[in-house]
C-alpha cells in the first residue's frame, strides 16, 4: 500500500501564498506531498498594481495569473473556494459555498484535510469603526473593487466632459481619498495620470484640472513611513498636480456623496476611496480559535507558526509578528509576505525532516512611493547602500518597477518571468495607455 502524502494547504494566493505554493509545488508536489492553494478568486493579481488598475492606466486582463493554470505548469492543485472556518482538531478547512450573481450556488461547502496549514489570506483597510466607510466609500482590496472604482470614475469623467461640452461652467469629478499612506498617495497621482490621458481617448474637452482630488489624513503628516523630507517631496509634488492635501484631518462620518472631519468641514465627493490602514480580514473570528491581535491578524511566533497551533502558519498581512528586540510588528508589505513565503517553505521543509523550525529574519530593503510617471520618492536599505539611503526619480522609478519584476520571476520562474517582463515592456509600446472600460 502506498504511504499517505502530506498534504499541505495554503489559503490566499496573494503575494505571499502564491510564491510559497509555487515553491512548494515545484519542490514536493505530484510526487512527495500533495499541496493545494484555496483562493476565493480564480485570477491573482498582485495587490500594488490596484491603483492603477482603479485609474486606468494598467490592464489588469494582461497582467493576471490564472491560477489553474499557474497550478498545473508548477505541481500544486487548486481549490477555488473562500475560507469559512478551520477546524484544528480534526485537521480540515472548510469552505464557504460559492453563488454566482444570480443567486445560484456554483460549489458547496466543501472540506479540506490538511497535515500543515499555511494562512496568507491577506488584510482589509481599516474603518476603524467609523459610520458610513463600509456602505458609501470604496476599497483598493481586490481587483473587482479596482475596476468598481475605475467605471465609476470614467462614468465621472464623461459626464463632466459632456457638462463642459454643454457649457456649464466649473464641471468638476470630486474625488476624495482617505488615508495618506502609499496606496492613498499613489492612487492621488495616478488618477492625475490618467486624467491628462482621457482627452487622446475621445473625451474632448477633458482634462486635468477638470478632477478634483482631496487627500485627507489624521495623522500630522503622509507617508508615516518615509523619512519626513521625502514625504515633503511627496506632498510638494502632489500639491504641484493639483491634489488638495490635508493632514491632522479625521474623519467621522462617510455619507453617499460627502465625508465629513472632526473639525466640522466636510468634503463634497463624487466617488470616496477609504485606504487607511490595514487589519485583519472581516469575519477572522469566527473561521477558528486562532488566537487574533486587536486588529484580528493571527499572532504567530518569529518561526511564523501560529501561537495557537504548530501546524498552522501565517503570513502576510494576515499575521501579526513581532520579532524579539522589537517592539513593532512586521509592517503588512508585498516585501514582508514574499519573504515570510521563503521562511515557511524552509521551516516546512525543515519540521518534515524532523528538524527545529528557524525564526523569521526581516530584512527591509526600504520603502518606495510612487507617484505615476510624475515622481518617486524612497529609501533603500541594505549593506550595499551603507545603510540607509534616500532614492528620487529615475533610480527610484527603476527600484519601484523592480519590485514587480521581482514577484513575476518568484511565481513563474526565470524563463517565463523573463519573457513576461519582455512582453510587459512590448505592451506598453503597441497597447493603448489608458483602460476605457
Ligand atoms: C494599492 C496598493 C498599493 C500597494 N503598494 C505596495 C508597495 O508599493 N510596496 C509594498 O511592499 N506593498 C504594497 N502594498 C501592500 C501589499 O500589497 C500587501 O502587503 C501584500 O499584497 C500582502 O500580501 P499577502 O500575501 O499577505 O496578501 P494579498 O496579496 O492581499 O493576498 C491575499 C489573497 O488571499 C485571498 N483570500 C482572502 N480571503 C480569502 C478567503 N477567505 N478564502 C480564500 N482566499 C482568500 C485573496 O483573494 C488574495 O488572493 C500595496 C497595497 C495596495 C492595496
Amino acid at each position: 500500500m502506498s504511504k499517505k502524502k502530506t498534504q499541505i494547504v495554503v489559503v490566499g494566493g496573494g503575494a505571499g501564498g502564491l510564491e510559497l505554493a509555487r515553491k512548494l509545488g515545484a519542490r514536493y508536489g505530484r510526487k512527495q506531498h500533495d499541496i493545494i492553494l484555496v483562493d476565493r478568486n480564480r485570477t491573482h493579481i498582485w495587490k500594488p498594481l490596484l491603483h492603477e488598475v482603479a485609474a486606468g492606466s494598467l490592464d489588469a486582463n494582461l497582467d493576471e495569473v490564472g491560477y489553474g493554470g499557474h497550478a498545473a505548469r508548477w505541481g500544486y492543485r487548486f481549490f477555488y473556494g473562500s475560507l469559512e472556518s478551520i477546524d484544528r482538531e480534526a485537521g480540515t478547512i472548510t469552505t464557504a459555498p460559492l453563488v454566482d450573481p444570480d443567486g445560484e450556488e456554483v460549489l458547496g461547502r466543501h472540506t479540506i484535510r490538511y497535515d500543515y496549514l499555511v494562512l496568507a489570506i491577506g488584510g482589509v483597510s481599516n474603518d476603524f469603526g467609523i459610520p458610513g466607510v463600509r456602505e458609501h466609500a470604496m476599497f483598493l482590496e481586490q481587483r473587482s473593487q479596482a475596476d468598481t472604482f475605475r467605471h465609476k470614475l470614467l462614468n465621472a469623467c464623461f459626464r463632466a466632459n459632456l457638462e463642459s461640452m454643454d457649457g456649464t461652467p466649473g464641471a468638476k469629478v470630486q474625488i476624495c481619498i482617505v488615508g495618506g499612506g502609499a496606496t492613498g498617495v499613489e492612487l492621488s497621482a495616478e488618477l492625475f495620470n490618467a486624467a491628462k490621458g482621457l482627452r487622446n481617448y475621445g473625451l474632448e474637452v477633458f482634462d486635468e484640472n477638470t478632477l478634483a482630488v482631496t487627500l485627507l489624513e489624521a495623522g500630522p503628516r503622509i507617508l508615516p513611513a518615509l523619512d519626513e523630507e521625502l514625504a515633503q517631496t511627496a506632498r510638494s509634488e502632489l500639491e504641484a498636480l493639483g491634489v488638495e492635501v490635508r493632514t491632522s484631518t479625521q474623519v467621522v462620518e462617510v455619507t453617499p456623496k460627502v465625508v465629513r472631519t472632526k473639525d466640522g468641514g466636510k468634503v463634497d465627493a463624487d466617488l470616496i476611496l477609504w485606504a487607511a490602514g490595514v487589519r485583519g480580514a472581516h469575519g477572522v473570528a469566527a473561521m477558528s480559535d486562532l488566537e487574533l491581535n486587536r486588529l484580528g491578524q493571527f499572532i504567530v511566533r518569529p518561526t511564523l507558526q501560529s501561537v495557537s497551533d504548530d501546524r498552522i502558519f501565517c503570513i502576510g498581512d494576515c499575521a501579526s509578528c513581532t520579532l524579539p528586540g522589537s517592539e513593532r510588528p512586521i509592517p503588512p508589505r508585498a516585501q514582508a509576505a514574499h519573504q515570510m513565503a521563503e521562511t515557511v517553505f524552509r521551516n516546512l521543509g525543515r519540521i518534515m525532516a524532523g528538524r527545529a523550525p528557524q525564526d523569521f529574519v526581516y530584512r527591509d530593503h526600504g520603502s518606495l512611493v510612487s507617484m505615476s510617471r510624475f515622481a518617486t520618492v524612497g529609501s533603500l536599505m541594505g549593506n550595499l547602500v551603507g545603510g540607509r539611503m534616500a532614492i528620487e526619480g529615475r533610480l527610484a522609478r527603476m527600484a519601484y518597477r523592480s519590485l514587480y519584476r521581482m514577484h513575476i520571476l518568484a511565481i513563474h520562474g526565470w524563463f517565463k518571468g523573463t519573457a513576461l517582463i519582455v512582453i510587459g515592456h512590448v505592451n506598453q509600446i503597441v497597447r493603448p495607455r489608458l483602460k476605457l472600460h
